[in-house]
Parts: C-alpha cells; structure tokens; sequence
C-alpha cells in the first residue's frame, strides 16, 4: 500500500482549528485503507514563538521530505511587533521559494446549495468548477528593472518589467494540461498577445506543449481582458485557465467572487517534477488567513481546509475517488442545510467549526 507523506503546518489563529477538522478526515481515510503518514510542525507566529523564527531548519526539511504540505492560516496582532525577517508571513514565503512553488491554484466551485450566495445570477454559478492555474514566480512583479526614479525635471518615473522565458511557460503549460487531464480536459490560456510580446511568446509556447505533448487535451487562447468578461458573463464555459502571475492575479480572485464566502476556498501551489519520481512538490492552503476576528469562537468555516486537503488527494496522490467522494459530501452537507455562520441566513441557525467537521464524516459514512 502507497503511504503518502504529508506534513501539517496549522500556523495560527483559526489555522489550528480548521486543520483539526482536517486530521479527523486523514483519520477517516486511514481507517478506510489509505495509507498517510503525517507529521506536524509550527509555522508563522506558532514557530516565532517557540523558536524566535517563521519556521524552523527543522520544519522546513519535513516540508521538502513531504509529499505535500497542509498548511493552515498565520499571522495575527500578537506579532505585529516582531522583526520583519521573522514575521509570520515568512515562514509561507519561504516555504513557496525553497519548494519552488512556481504554479497556484485557486479553484472555483460553486455548490448548489450556496448558489445564492454568490453576486452573480444563480444559472451563471451553479455547479460552477473550474480551475485558474497561475504562474506565480515570474512575470511584472519580479522582472528588472524595476524602479521608481525622479527624473532632473523633478517628476518622476516608474518602471515595471514583464519577462518570460521559453521554460517559465513551459513549465506552467504542463502543470495546466496535466491537471486538465484528471478534470474535463480543456485548457484556456490567457495573455495580451494583441499588444504584449510576452504575450506572443506565451501564446507559441503553450501551443508547441500542446501540440508536442498534449494534442489530446482541447487547447483555447483567449485574451486576458476577454477571459475577466467571460468569467463573469459565462464562466462554466472554462475548465482550466492558465495565465501569467499578474493576469492570474486578477482573475482568480474574479473567480474566486463567484463562489461566495472566503470560508469556502481552498488553494494549492505545486512545484517542479522531480526527475527520479515524478512527484511535485506541493503545498494546501485556504485561501483565507488567520481571522483573528473569530478565533477560538468554534466560528471558523473548515471547508476551505477540507477543500485543501481534497485537492491533496486529487492532485499529489492521483486518488481521485476518494477526492470526488470528499466533495460530494460536502455538496451534501451543505445540501443539507447545514452552515457555518459565514454563510447562514440571517436568523438561521449555524454550526461550529467542530460540527461542521463531524457532518462531513457522518457524511463521508453514510456514502460509503
Ligand atoms: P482573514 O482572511 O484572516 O479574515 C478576513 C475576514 O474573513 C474576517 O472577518 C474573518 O473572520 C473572515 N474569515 C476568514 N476565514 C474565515 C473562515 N474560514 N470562516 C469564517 N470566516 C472567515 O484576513 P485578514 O483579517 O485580512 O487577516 C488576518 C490575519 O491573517 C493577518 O495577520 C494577515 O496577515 C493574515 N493572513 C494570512 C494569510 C495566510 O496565512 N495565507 C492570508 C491572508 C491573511
């Protein structure tokens, strides 16, 4: 039996009580033959308080012997005050530079049941699941020069630099047409190839991957100001989109709009193949942060962690069944009615961040 290694890094505020939720479903896999091996360590102000750093030496070689990492939520005004080296938020910066993380993404499903949450008309969101993978090491907001300068008349003048090479696309391209294969098999790319040269190369990248490796796969360019239009016009048209760090930005927090509350998104970052193995490196996060608003209130919505997790199981460890059967109990409990607070009617009656964990196991049973 595979044993799959993941490390869980709950960090701070709701980070430790929405990963609880998390471990009675490793719990609940276990018990059903799937082999995990798990270890725990701190991270963010968890770490800097026992240790004076984001994460530890320790932490950070469990995070690259993973086969991925669950990470929580960090931060919080206890540590405003901490030096900047070693604020919280360090501790996931370095975990996504040294596994070289290099591909988010940021899933948008929309339930049923939670149709009417979102902004948009019922008919455009509902059932909605489609997946933004964005480039997220390269592009404008890394590419020199990049410079605010004041110039001899005494105004000024800013520079920003797009730059991507031939492997920075390549790279991405695979992550998109492989992902692609284990959804509906469609990918859509977006860029300015209009008006952007990188844009041009983006274009002749993907489509020489796809043409090379992925002929298969059903491959369409569309440009990044028409995808934000169509994401918001008709959205379930997509499967998966893949675009550049800025342009990814952008449209996976439209996409992110049409599926509701903050509790409900889960978000996962993925490295390069390794060579010998083929395994990615990988990291699961919601997409939220700490809320140190509603910690320790049995407030917090566990689904964007339990979402997390599933994309661990369907991404890292090919187990798609078991991700689908995670789904279709949340689908179903929340079919059921029941909701935590961030997405209960006014007046309704809402569960704890507890119950709704323990709906999703009785679920989980009464599936299987
Ligand atoms: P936040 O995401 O923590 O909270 C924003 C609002 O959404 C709050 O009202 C909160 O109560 C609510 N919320 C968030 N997650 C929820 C959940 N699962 N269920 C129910 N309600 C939820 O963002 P913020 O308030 O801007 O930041 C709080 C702290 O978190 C800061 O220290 C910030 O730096 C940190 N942060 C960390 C991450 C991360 O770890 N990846 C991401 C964003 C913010």
């Amino acid at each position: 039996m595979a044993t799959h290694k993941l490390l869980l890094l709950p960090g701070d505020g709701i980070g430790p009580e929405v990963m609880k939720e998390v471990e009675k479903l490793i719990g609940w896999f276990a018990k059903r033959g799937v082999g995990f091996e798990t270890e725990k360590d701190l991270v963010g102000g968890a770490a800097y308080d026992a240790h004076k750093v984001a994460i530890s030496e320790d932490a950070m070689k469990r995070a690259q012997a993973a086969d991925a990492v669950l990470f929580g939520a960090v931060g919080g005004p206890k540590w405003d005050g901490v030096p900047y080296a070693a604020r919280p938020e360090a501790g996931l910066l370095r975990l996504r530079k040294d596994l070289g993380l290099f591909a988010n993404l940021r899933p948008a499903i929309c339930y049923p049941a939670l149709a009417d949450s979102s902004t948009l008309k019922r008919e455009v969101v509902e059932g909605l699941d489609i997946l933004i993978v964005r480039e997220l090491t390269g592009g404008v907001y890394f590419g020199e020069p990049k410079e605010l300068v004041t110039l001899e008349d005494g105004s000024q003048r800013a520079v920003d630099t797009q730059l991507y090479t031939t492997g920075e696309i390549e790279r991405i391209a695979r992550v998109a047409f492989d992902l692609a294969k284990k959804r509906r098999n469609k990918v859509s790319s977006a860029e300015k190839s209009n008006v952007m040269k990188t844009g041009v190369l983006w274009r002749q990248v993907v489509s020489r991957v796809h043409k090379a490796e992925f002929a298969d796969a059903q491959l369409e360019h569309v440009l990044a100001d028409n995808a934000a239009m169509q994401l918001v016009k008709n959205p379930k048209q997509f499967d998966v989109l893949v675009t550049d760090n800025l342009f990814g930005d952008i449209l996976s927090d439209i996409a992110a709009m049409l599926t509701g509350s903050l509790g409900m998104l889960p978000s996962a970052a993925l490295g390069a193949e390794d060579a010998v193995t083929g395994k990615r490196k990988a990291m699961y996060e919601p997409v939220h942060g700490s809320a140190p608003d509603i910690t320790g209130k049995g407030l917090a919505n566990p689904l964007a962690m339990i979402g997390s997790f599933g994309m661990a199981l369907r991404y890292s460890f090919g187990l798609t069944e078991e991700a689908d059967l995670l789904e279709k109990a949340v689908t179903n409990v929340l079919a059921s009615g029941t909701r935590t607070k961030d997405l209960a009617a006014a007046g309704t009656n809402a569960v704890s961040t507890t119950d709704m964990g323990d709906a999703i196991v009785k679920e989980l049973n009464a599936l299987s």
